[in-house]
């Protein structure tokens, strides 16, 4: 069993219009942009990330908008839902804001004795607000949002299965113990990690396969403290027979690919070194910021990507 990985490190979704997806998590949400740079495989796509204030492993949201990319279409295979934890007592505030700002699909639910408030973010994304303890994360202060309600980074994430039992296999191999079920659902929780320490199984034999599109996660990444560490899991899980992918430098982290018995494609991602090692941590996201290869490039990259209105 592998016990170097600390929870959830990041999100990725896809998306469909730059703007949206920005006002969405900035405007909306009130997370802060800690950084603007490309796809490092597509240069005429950002690679938006938000999160708290400096961007700490386990609250960090990260989207790739591809103009015009069609809609997906939520199913099995995938992340169906990803969840942020907010402050005990603040759901009231964010039904009445979300409602303000025209999100859709918000319905109030509870599960495991949690109370949250489910939403659709502007892709037909879908996302969860869950009261949580705020175990000593703060959420940025930067936003119109009051510091009482504010995103304290994630809860966890639900993925639906086909067979949820292989990935739980999977989670438990990776750190995660069993821990309680409700109905279809199984919750996964990692000891000694990070806040964003929860992962739900949603097992539904009989479900359609998520289309990906706009909207869709297009991998979940799982933090590690250092790049030793990400060797260590990366051998366990050779070891173990998954396809893992060399280790690949992505800038403000190490990752790690490989795809899950579910089809869910997992990262492992290094906490160093962090989004300020190319800029100062006052003036995060602000500026765009290009991976090196691309440098040479900028003036051509930066005019073929939209401009984002801040
Ligand atoms: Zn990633």
């Amino acid at each position: 069993m592998i016990d170097q990985i600390k929870g959830l490190h990041h999100v990725t979704s896809m998306a469909a219009d730059a703007n949206d997806n920005n006002s969405f998590f900035t405007r909306t949400l009130g997370l802060r942009r800690v950084k603007k740079t490309v796809n490092f495989d597509a240069p005429e796509v950002y690679h938006l990330y938000y999160g708290d204030e400096i961007g700490t492993p386990g609250s960090v949201m990260t989207s790739f908008p591809f103009a015009q990319m069609p809609r997906g279409a939520r199913g099995i295979g995938e992340v169906g839902m990803t969840e942020f934890a907010v402050p005990k007592g603040s759901l009231p505030f964010w039904k009445d804001r979300l409602s303000t700002h025209g999100v859709t699909g918000l319905r109030d639910d509870s599960f495991l004795g949690e109370t949250r408030l489910g939403f659709e973010g502007p892709d037909g994304d879908s996302y969860a607000l869950v009261e949580a303890d705020p175990r000593g994360r703060t959420p940025w202060t930067g936003s119109d949002v009051p510091e009482h309600a504010g995103v304290l980074g994630f809860h966890g994430a639900r993925m639906r299965l086909r067979d949820a039992a292989a990935t739980g296999e999977l989670l438990q191999f990776m750190g995660y113990r069993k821990d309680e079920t409700a109905g279809n659902v199984t919750r996964y929780r990692i000891e000694g990690g990070n806040a964003a320490d929860v992962i739900d199984l949603e097992a539904l034999p009989g479900g359609r396969a998520a289309r990906q599109g706009a909207g869709s996660v297009h991998h979940i990444a799982f933090a590690v403290e250092d790049r030793a560490a990400q060797a260590e899991v990366r051998k366990a899980l050779l070891d173990t027979g998954y396809q893992v992918t060399p280790v690949i430098d992505r800038d403000y982290f190490w990752a790690i690919y490989f795809r899950t018995p579910g089809g869910v494609l997992f990262e492992v991602a290094t906490n160093e070194p962090g989004f300020d090692r190319d800029e100062d941590s006052r003036h995060l996201g602000q500026s765009l910021q290009l991976p090196t290869r691309y440098q040479p490039l900028r003036d051509r990259i930066q005019a073929n990507l939209p401009v984002i209105t801040d």
